[in-house]
Formats: structure tokens, C-alpha cells, sequence
């Protein structure tokens, strides 16, 4: 019995000694964190007077030059704004207005898709309701459309049930399942054959560009309220290509309520007449897209490297709050706290701001592929830092807590954050969960076989993301405060290890 129970302290103890807890710089983030926040300014700022940031737009340039000042603000150094690719011409919305004047007047809410072109002046027009799915239900609409607002998608079914309900916090029990459990993989079939008959979205819109159609009109939202859109069909094709731009037709996203009315008005017959008002501003150059990024320099081991980052990019129908703005925001607050403490941190502490996430984690990945590159990719081949390089922390799941984090199936790095979790058990920070998750900007890192993690977070607050809804009013704000203050501390043990945080096996 003594025996055994030796053994274990003994474990618990080596434990400790290799990922100890500093109580005391623990006590001077959460201090600084809780009784001086300074987040809901920061958020503030970046939704109401920045808005709306999609990737290499003039709202994007304005609010990285932003971003630079406000990690001088901060204290950090080396801060700089970092071409990664390539991308494409900018573009800009405008003005935006549309009406439904006959048979009823009613204001319209929508938003025009990115990358596509505006109209000339303001336009009435009459709505057809279009319903294509084969080639051959293109015969039907032949000679049809011009000068006409098409109905181009089929009306959306609004998921009353999840719009009652929202999302509720975590339960004790769900965080154990997820300490526990792989999350399974979905079982792969045999794929279904492509039916060659299907109609494109980019082959509709063709259609409807050689049919002389004026605005195309679009819902793809099944919640309340909401606006979903993205851009153009064929947009990263072209890679935002001006031309591609300007020739192809207009389209607007409309919310599923008032796409829905002009649908069953249609039905019975009755003729839609819109009106509509579309300015945008296309970049006249091919642009690179960039990065922001800043450090708090090491000491003994200034050439190391701990990164933390969020997307800075947004879709632009909203300021994106919660995608994610809020992880933006987090990341910022953390290293604010770590410079107002006053950490003097062994290794380099860096903040990257990314951009190009919502179009594929571009900004991420060009990064990793330049400074660190992936022995695992001949094409990249392994650069300099990749030795030096300890981890990177993201977030981008919403504005909700931390729970927990994922090991990203590093099974090397469960001593060391289970120890750092330990100081914010109150907080509700209390679970390890030993899967990978994706989806955004850890994955480039974690392809690489670098260590980098996302935290397990509640999924309160926000509007889902990539909608017209999603403002500071929808973010819990007490729990990005609790998310700079955890990230801080992780971020500072990780800088401050003897040795870099270990990375998995990967055979
Ligand atoms: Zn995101």
C-alpha cells in the first residue's frame, strides 16, 4: 500500500517538476486580466469602428494598420504587417439597398455576395422564380429573364427548433465523454456516382448571365433572420480576379423570411417588382494578402519561438464578433496582460494575426510553409525555424469559455497542460480532450508536425458566424476576459519550459 502510494507521489511530483505551475505570475495574469480588462474596449473597437474585415479589402488594410498600432500601444516589438501570396484584387461593398415595391412595399434585408460587380444607378425590376436543378430545366427559362431578379435557389427550410433553443454551455457529463472519447471518424462509403445532368451553381449563373438576367437573388440561411453568403462561385478559381468580377452578374443574399414571401407570392402568380441599389469597389491591381504579427522578445532563448494567433479576416456582411473577432481580441488581450505584468519570458512570444482563413487558412499556411516549412511536404522542405519552434495556441470556435483544450493527438503534452489547467479549475477550465480538431489556423502547424492546439470551448454567444448578425452585442464578455487570462498563462509556461513543448510521432 505505502509502496503504491509512493509511486504515485512520486509520479505527481515529476509531473510538477517538469511543467510546475508559477502561482505567482498565475496570480499577476489573473489580477490583471479580471480587475483590469481592457477586452470589451478592444472588441468594441474592432466591431464597431473596423467592421467588417474580408480578406485583402480596403476595411482589411485599414484595420491591420489598426492592429499595428494597437500592438505598439501594447508594448510589443518587431510588430509587422507580412505578405503571404499572391491574392487578387480587392473589393469593397458600398452601398447596398433593396425594396420589395409591388404587390406590397416592404424593405428587403439582404447583402450583396463578395466579388461580385455593383448595378448602374437604382433599378426596378421584376422577380422570376427560377427552379433549376438539371440541364434540362434550363430549356424552360430560354428567352425568359432578361433585364429580370431572379430566384435562383431553392427556398430554405428555417430550424425553428434550434433558433428556440440556442446552445447551451457544457454539461459536467459532456465534458467527460469528450476527456474519454475519440471523437469517432465517419465512416467512409463508396461515393455516390456525380450525375452528370446536375446544373452548377457557376453553370446556373452562366445561364442566367447569357440570358440577360440583371440581379440574381439567393437564400441559403435556414435560421431566422440570418444572412448567409460568401462569394462568387469561380472567385478563388480566378483568385478574385477583376475581370471575373466585373463580368459576372450581380447576386444578393436575402434573408430566408423575405425570400420566402417572394417565393409563395410568385407561386400564386402574382407579379414582384424590386427595387435595388448596389455600389462596390473593385481594387484596380492585383494585391498580396498579409498577416500582422508582433512579439514580446525572449531572453536566454530569444531564437525559440511560442505563438498565439486568431483569424483576422471576417466574411463581410458584419463585424463578425464571434468569427472572430472575439479570438482576436483574446489573443490580444493575452499578450497585453503578459506586457503590463511585466514577463520577462525565456523564449519569444509572437502574435499572428492571420488572414485568408475564411477562404481556405491561407495566411496560416504560407506562414508555416515560409518560416518553419514541413519536412513531411518535398515541395516545402524544412526551413530554419522549424527546430526552434515550441507551439502555437488558436482560437476560432466562438466567443464561448474554455472548457478544456484538445491534445491534437499529442499524448506528449497531457502532463503539461494538465498541470497549467490547474490554476483555473474555478473558471471551469477542467478537461483534456486527447482528439484533433480542424477546420482553422492550428492545422497548417499541426500538418507540419509542429505542436499547436485549439481550445475546447462552450459554444455560447455569437450568431454561428459568417452572417449579417453577428455584432459585440452577441459576445459574453466575461468569458473571452477568462480566455486571455488562460491562453496568457499557457503562452507563458510554454515560453518559460527548459525545454520546447513535445511534439507527437508521426510515422
Ligand atoms: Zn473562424
Amino acid at each position: 500500500m505505502k509502496k503504491i502510494l509512493l509511486i504515485c507521489l512520486s509520479t505527481i511530483l515529476i509531473g510538477q517538476e517538469k511543467y510546475p505551475v508559477d502561482w505567482e505570475t498565475v496570480a499577476k495574469i489573473r489580477e490583471e486580466g479580471f480587475q483590469r480588462s481592457e477586452i470589451a474596449n478592444t472588441l468594441s473597437y474592432m466591431t464597431d469602428v473596423l467592421g467588417a474585415r474580408l480578406t485583402n479589402s480596403e476595411d482589411m488594410r485599414q484595420a491591420q494598420d489598426w492592429a499595428i498600432s494597437e500592438m505598439k500601444r501594447i508594448g510589443l516589438k518587431n510588430t509587422q504587417i507580412e505578405p503571404f501570396m499572391d491574392y487578387g484584387y480587392s473589393w469593397d461593398n458600398e452601398y447596398f439597398s433593396l425594396h420589395m415595391i409591388e404587390p406590397d412595399y416592404q424593405t428587403l434585408v439582404g447583402y450583396p455576395i463578395a466579388h461580385t460587380p455593383g448595378i448602374n444607378g437604382r433599378q426596378k425590376l421584376t422577380v422570376v422564380r427560377t427552379q433549376i436543378k438539371t440541364k434540362a430545366d434550363l430549356e424552360k427559362y430560354k428567352g425568359k429573364l432578361r433585364g429580370k431578379a431572379v430566384l435562383a435557389t431553392l427556398p430554405p427550410v428555417i430550424d425553428q427548433e434550434r433558433y428556440r433553443k440556442g446552445t447551451p454551455r457544457y454539461t459536467n457529463e459532456q465534458l467527460k465523454e469528450i476527456s474519454k472519447k475519440p471523437f469517432p471518424k465517419p465512416p467512409r462509403g463508396p461515393r455516390s456516382p456525380v450525375n452528370p445532368d446536375l446544373v452548377s451553381s457557376e453553370e446556373r449563373n452562366t445561364f442566367f448571365k447569357d440570358e440577360g438576367v440583371s440581379v440574381i437573388l439567393e437564400s441559403r440561411s435556414g435560421w431566422i433572420a440570418a444572412v448567409r453568403g460568401f462569394a462568387r462561385p469561380g472567385a478563388k478559381k480566378d483568385k478574385w480576379d477583376r475581370k471575373g468580377t466585373l463580368e459576372h452578374l450581380p447576386i444578393v443574399a436575402v434573408t430566408p423570411e423575405h425570400y420566402n414571401r417572394m417565393v409563395r407570392i410568385s407561386d400564386r402568380d402574382i407579379p414582384i417588382k424590386i427595387e435595388v441599389e448596389i455600389k462596390t469597389k473593385i481594387g484596380k491591381q492585383r494585391r498580396q494578402a498579409r498577416n500582422v504579427l508582433g512579439e514580446i522578445p525572449g531572453t536566454d532563448l530569444k531564437h525559440e519561438v511560442v505563438m498565439l494567433g486568431a483569424h483576422f479576416d471576417t466574411w463581410h456582411a458584419s463585424p463578425n464578433a464571434s468569427d472572430n473577432t472575439s479570438g482576436v481580441s483574446v489573443m490580444l488581450e493575452a499578450m497585453r496582460i503578459l506586457k503590463a505584468v511585466n514577463i520577462q519570458p525565456r523564449r519569444t512570444i509572437r502574435i499572428a494575426l492571420w488572414s485568408g482563413e475564411e477562404q481556405g487558412l491561407h495566411g496560416s499556411r504560407e506562414y508555416v510553409n515560409k518560416h518553419f516549412g514541413n519536412p513531411n511536404d518535398s515541395d516545402v522542405g524544412k526551413k530554419v525555424g522549424y527546430d526552434t519552434f515550441s507551439a502555437y495556441f488558436n482560437q476560432d470556435y466562438g466567443p464561448g469559455q474554455y472548457r478544456g483544450i484538445y491534445l491534437q493527438d499529442n499524448e506528449h503534452v497531457r502532463k503539461a497542460f494538465t498541470s497549467w489547467m490547474s490554476p483555473f479549475k474555478d473558471l471551469g477550465m477542467t478537461t483534456i480532450g486527447s482528439q484533433s480538431v480542424g477546420s482553422t489556423d492550428h492545422i497548417p502547424f499541426d500538418r507540419a508536425g509542429l505542436p499547436a492546439f485549439q481550445f475546447l470551448q462552450d459554444r455560447v454567444g455569437g450568431t454561428g458566424g459568417h452572417t449579417n448578425l453577428d455584432f459585440y452585442d452577441t459576445i459574453p464578455i466575461e468569458d473571452i476576459k477568462k480566455n486571455a487570462v488562460i491562453v496568457a498563462s499557457f503562452v507563458y509556461h510554454t515560453a518559460m519550459l527548459d525545454e520546447r513543448l513535445p511534439r507527437k510521432i508521426v510515422k
